[in-house]
């Protein structure tokens, strides 16, 4: 079966063709001949994730699936959330956004968080949401230099390093994409391959 991801990341792609086997051919977006910027302006994470996956069914007339994440910090109700990638802005920097989340949690005593996917798979047999959560704590201190966004600041739950000090393998075993990728993959190989 052929399934496009709505993503330009070679190496998501690669990473997430992998977990699916051969049975699956994955494409990206330049596959299947789709350029242009996929819109996501919804209010909500499930939202983005699913308006990604709809222009693409919709335009493209592939099975496909997109995801979006957010991270939740619970001191300051869920923000930043599905506006994690600009929370300081739209020049999307990942420094000027964990500069803001920390200032915004200055003389917080309870700095719980966790990172959310939604993945978003649509067919001509309908939608389906998956979602994959990483529980942990932002920590003031700035470490490692592995990772993206706001890597160097989270302590996944169990762990006293931050996920900017994972490689990037063991990132991959825990994080809430992968969680969430893997519930797509079960979902795939019961339903589509049975
Ligand atoms: P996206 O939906 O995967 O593009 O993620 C939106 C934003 O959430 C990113 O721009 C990052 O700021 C943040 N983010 C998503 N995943 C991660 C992660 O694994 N580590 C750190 N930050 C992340």
């Amino acid at each position: 079966m052929t399934l496009c991801f709505a993503t330009n990341n070679v190496h998501k792609v690669n990473e997430i063709q992998a977990l699916l086997g051969n049975s699956f051919n994955l494409q990206s977006l330049i596959d299947i001949g789709c350029t242009e910027e996929l819109a996501e302006d919804q209010d909500t994470i499930e939202g983005n994730s699913l308006q990604k996956a709809q222009y693409v069914f919709d335009k493209y007339k592939v099975a496909c699936f997109a995801d979006d994440t957010g991270l939740e910090v619970e001191a300051l109700n869920g923000a930043p959330g599905v506006y994690s990638a600009r929370y300081a802005g739209e020049q999307r920097n990942a420094g000027d956004n964990i500069r803001l989340l920390l200032k915004n949690l200055q003389g917080k005593e309870n700095l719980n968080a966790r990172f959310r996917t939604v993945v978003t798979l649509i067919t001509e047999k309908g939608m389906h949401q998956f979602e994959g959560i990483l529980k942990g704590a932002i920590t003031f201190e700035q470490r490692g230099t592995q990772g993206f966004g706001y890597d160097p600041v989270f302590v996944p739950e169990g762990f006293t390093q931050t996920l900017a000090e994972f490689q990037l393998s063991a990132k991959n075993k825990i994080s809430h994409r992968a969680r969430a990728v893997q519930k797509l993959v079960l979902f795939l190989k019961n339903s589509v391959l049975k």
